[in-house]
């Protein structure tokens, strides 16, 4: 390859190492498309409400069932540059807002496959780039002038949000159920900050437990924890109880350094170990005078010392996870204590109810009813551990969602509606743009309609004719026309109560913006000569590989 060059002389230089890859000009950039364009259309079947689910396979055997495009492609193991640009694309959106992620790879796609058609029409793809950003800078400005501003205490309005969110999803059928559970929890660790709302989602603890039915899925005000009562003496339920949260051992200390105590006397003995129930005894008695009535212990908790705790009528735990603390001082109200001398009636949060139940086979503390929990846990159950796993795949991007109209509350409907509206305005916009570019705006409008497109593509609808009455909907006026796929017609999709927050939209746009001008950018690409190549194809960075039929897409 052209790791060789000559000088003017004619002497040759060696620029890269030999076994090294270099692929240039047209090659390079058709590869790259290639690549990503692959990569939208694995997940694009997914797109939308009437999508289909992906079952991934790992090296382990580890089944996954899914439609979350984030989660597609992290468990698919992609190999080509170009292709890994595009997963990151998911990964970004994912972190950002949380929901839109195969939005935004299609998108990424679509903008790239309409780049190809430019690139073989001799448009040079900085052109093309350069009609990409200014389209996409365009389309925020006309996203931004649809958007509505929404009351956030409008709970109704929230639930529309939630539910379309979920509606594209395996849980979409309890989705009623759930968007109310979302809601609350999102609500409830919302916390009203200078210059807005915040909501940190760590806040909201997401158990699961395969079992039982997805309508068994509960909001609890408070924390469940997969732990049980430590001691058999102790009371399983207490009401109205007052918690101690303790991040110290109720043990004796072992000694750092090996020590041994030489005992002659079997009385000796015996007042070693009246020492130590005596030091175990007063641990117990600082807890009890307190007035706590439930003890969470973060380290362990000796024998006796349970003895003593359930004699005292105490409900402890122990071992709790440091992450599980925290939250459970934003729940009860508590203050975590480093040192037993310290606890005082101040210390203690409280809860309505502290019990200890079963969960399928494993017992489990629930402390719930919290007064104004800053605090919360979603408790989700369903069929198998699959669903159950979904379940807080879908959760989790509707728990996304609640965030981010919480914290910016404008949002747009949803169904393609607000792409075909920006598109349809691209369209006109774009002759004020000069020479070439004006193809790469129309371009840019081309790939926002693949998201209503393949919307009613996976719904079973006529693409042509869905598209068609569509343009002519918008052309009209009618801003909020998409495709309903749930009852495979074009219609107004505010009315159809399918909502979003407009954050998500705009990090779709951005962000398959960048990554396609990023592709379009490499006219080289340089690949390093792989010393060892595990499983895959040979012709160091060829391929994706994991994924069969796709072994050749290398670059010799
Ligand atoms: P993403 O990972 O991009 O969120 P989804 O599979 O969740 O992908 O699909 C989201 C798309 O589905 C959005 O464009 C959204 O507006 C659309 N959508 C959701 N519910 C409906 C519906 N009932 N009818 C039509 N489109 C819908
Ligand atoms: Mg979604």
């Amino acid at each position: 390859m052209a790791s060789i060059q000559t000088t003017a002389n004619g002497t040759p230089v060696l620029i890269l190492r030999e076994g090294s890859k270099e692929n240039k000009g047209r090659e390079a950039q058709r590869n790259n498309i290639m690549a990503a364009k692959l990569i939208a259309e694995i997940v694009k079947t997914s797109l939308g409400p009437r999508g289909m689910d992906k079952m991934l396979v790992d090296n382990l055997g580890d089944v996954t069932i899914t439609n979350d495009g984030a989660t597609i492609l992290k468990e698919i193991d992609v190999q080509h540059p170009a292709a890994k640009m595009m997963v990151e694309v998911a990964k970004s959106v994912d972190n950002e807002v949380g929901d839109g992620t195969t939005s935004s790879v299609v998108f990424a796609g679509a903008l790239l496959e309409k780049a190809e058609e430019l690139i073989n029409k001799d448009v040079h793809p900085s052109v093309i780039v350069d009609g990409y950003n200014a389209a996409a800078e365009q389309a925020l400005k006309l996203l931004q002038k649809i958007a509505i501003e929404v009351d956030v205490s409008d709970k109704d309005m929230l639930m529309k949000i939630a539910r379309t969110s979920m509606d594209s999803k395996l849980v979409s059928d309890d989705s009623p159920h759930l968007g109310a559970i979302v809601v609350d929890a999102a609500r409830m660790v919302a916390e009203k900050k200078e210059g807005g709302t915040k909501v940190d989602l760590d806040n909201i603890k997401v158990e699961k437990k395969a079992g039982g039915s997805m309508g068994d899925t509960k909001l609890i005000k408070g924390i469940v924890l997969d732990k049980e009562v430590v001691h058999a003496g102790m009371p399983r339920r207490i009401e109205n109880a007052k918690i101690a949260l303790i991040n110290a051992a109720l043990e004796i200390e072992k000694t750092e350094m090996s020590a041994e105590i030489r005992i002659s006397d079997p009385q000796q003995m015996q007042m070693f170990l009246e020492e130590e129930n005596r030091m175990l005894k007063s641990m117990v008695d600082k807890i009890k005078s307190s007035g706590a009535t439930v003890a969470l212990c973060q380290k362990g908790i000796d024998d006796i010392a349970q003895h003593y705790l359930a004699k005292a009528g105490v409900l402890a735990v122990r071992r709790v996870k440091e992450s599980d603390m925290t939250k459970m001082a934003l729940a009860t109200g508590a203050r975590m204590v480093n040192n037993l001398d310290d606890l005082t009636a101040k210390d203690l949060g409280s809860a309505q109810l502290v019990e200890e139940r079963k969960v399928e086979t494993d017992k489990w503390v629930f402390i719930e009813g919290c007064k104004n929990p800053k605090s919360v846990t979603i408790l989700i159950r369903g069929g198998s551990q699959r669903v159950v796993d979904e379940a807080d795949r879908s959760l989790h991007d509707a728990l996304m969602v609640m965030k981010d109209v919480l914290e910016k509350p404008a949002i747009v409907a949803g169904g393609g509606a607000p792409e075909a509206y920006i598109a349809n305005e691209l369209r006109q916009w774009s002759s004020s743009q000069e020479g070439r570019a004006q193809l790469a705006v129309q371009k840019f409008a081309d790939a926002l309609d693949s998201i209503p497109l393949n919307l009613a593509e996976n719904a079973g609808m006529d693409p042509i004719d869905t598209m068609t009455e569509l343009r002519a909907k918008q052309s009209k006026g009618q801003k909020w026309t998409g495709v309903d796929a749930r009852n495979t017609q074009v219609a107004d999709m505010y009315k159809q109560n399918v909502l979003e927050p407009a954050a998500i939209k705009q990090q779709i746009i951005k962000s398959a913006t960048e990554v396609a001008s990023m592709i379009l950018r490499i006219d080289d690409v340089i690949a390093a000569s792989k010393s060892r190549m595990p499983a895959g194809p040979p012709g160091g960075m060829g391929g994706m590989g994991g994924m069969p039929g796709m072994g050749g897409m290398g670059m010799e």
